[in-house]
């Protein structure tokens, strides 16, 4: 039986990680963290039974201690709470299913403490890849991809050399507004942009993938998993999702993995590697999908993309400005209080503004998340 914690259990790849839990029936939870979601949080609780549960504040804690006074489990809160969770002895897995650059110090303490990772927070690799890959390579733990992407990536890869790869073709949607033109995109409401044609997952990564910035985040990711320089990360729309990315190897030969869209394979993946479990659902029936299509990404008008490229070629601390502005400008949006296309111009002011640091440090990469935070603030 294997040990997790889930980081962001109560978010859209939490709740299906404790369904593959659920599933199989031989993981068992030793702890749980979300941010104010004390309901769900106590219903996981009582389903799962850990030991230790982490919230963000001391007012959730509160209500939450309330609410499961009659059970043995220790509420914990703030980073200090994320950290415990994610380095108690117990736990070989740390899933980080948690929204955001919260993520990036109970990851590095988990990976200090010998924990594999079951990667699902994408802002960890994006703005501390340089410190992320190198220590876990140290200490010997297991990124294991859970982005559906990259794990398609690794399965494709199963083992073979870096040095064999030619190519990473990741796949895109495209998004709900494939096929725009850049006036058409200034008029979009976050209802429409929330529809998102495939896969259902949160908030804010819906709206990373109609901007495509998600994808950026997705190369950028990428680079540090498999150590694949930019020029050999290709983005590739398919508007299907059947095909979850592919590896052009050397020789010319491409391998891709091809399913229905359901995150639980990814996560169910990483949880179980190298071994592969019965997952119940929909399969792919090819007759019945007739064609898939490809294009190429539209990168004059969802600058998304061009962005992340231009961000990850900088490097250093650019990676977080890039992404650090885009949160903000995500939930400048969701609140109505922007449009659509001004993600881009909060991203593009924010980058341009900054003044690069090489290989930052994780306070100085939290200094320019910051400093990016306000510069919007006294903006926009
Ligand atoms: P959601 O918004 O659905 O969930 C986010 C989770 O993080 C919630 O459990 C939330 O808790 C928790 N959280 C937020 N702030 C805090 C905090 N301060 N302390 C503790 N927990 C906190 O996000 P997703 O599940 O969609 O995404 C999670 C990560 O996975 C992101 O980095 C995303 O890019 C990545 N990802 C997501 C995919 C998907 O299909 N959804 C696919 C691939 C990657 P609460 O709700 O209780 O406040």
């Amino acid at each position: 039986m294997k040990t997790i914690a889930v980081l962001g259990s109560t978010g859209s790849i939490g709740t299906q990680t404790l369904e593959v839990a659920r599933a199989n029936g031989d993981l068992k939870i030793a702890a749980l963290a979300a941010g104010r979601n004390v309901k769900l949080l106590e219903e996981q609780i009582r389903e799962f039974s850990p030991r230790v549960v982490a919230v963000w504040e001391e007012e959730c804690a509160k209500e939450l201690r309330t609410r499961v006074a009659d059970l043995e489990v220790k509420i914990v809160t703030g980073m200090e709470g994320l950290i415990e969770i994610s380095t108690l002895p117990e736990v070989e897995i740390l899933v980080t299913a948690i929204v955001g650059m919260i993520g990036i110090r109970p990851t590095i303490e988990a990976i200090r403490a010998g924990k594999d990772i079951a990667l699902a927070n994408k802002e960890t690799l994006v703005t501390a890849g340089h410190i992320i890959m190198p220590l876990a390579k140290e200490r010997g733990v297991r990124i294991l991809p859970v982005d559906s992407e990259h794990s398609a990536i690794f399965q494709s890869l199963n083992g073979e050399a870096p040095e064999r790869i030619a190519k990473l073709l990741i796949t895109a949607s495209g998004g709900p507004f494939r096929g725009r033109t850049a006036e058409q995109l200034k008029e979009v409401k976050v209802e429409d942009a929330l529809k998102h044609p495939n896969w259902a997952m949160g908030q804010k990564i819906t709206i990373d993938s109609a901007t495509l910035v998600n994808k950026g985040l997705e190369v950028m990711e990428a680079k540090w998993l498999f150590g694949v320089e930019l020029d050999r990360i290709e983005v590739v729309v398919q508007p299907q999702s059947v095909i979850h990315s592919m590896v052009e190897f050397v020789d010319g030969a491409i391998i891709a993995e091809l399913g229905t869209p359901d995150m639980k394979l990814p996560i169910q993946y990483a949880l179980y590697y190298p071994d592969r479990r019965y997952l119940g659902g929909e399969r792919l029936d090819f007759a019945k999908l007739g064609q898939i299509t490809f294009e190429k990404p539209d990168t004059e008008v969802f600058l998304g993309l061009p962005l992340a490229y231009r961000a990850a070629r900088e490097g250093g601390s650019m990676p977080t400005v890039f992404n650090a502005a885009n949160e903000h400008a995500v939930s400048r949006f969701l609140q109505r209080r922007i449009g659509f296309t001004d993600i881009y111009e909060i991203i593009t002011t924010c980058m341009d503004a900054h003044k690069m640091i090489q290989n930052p440090t994780v306070d100085e990469i939290l200094a320019t998340e910051q400093a990016t935070y306000e510069l919007i603030e006294s903006r926009w």
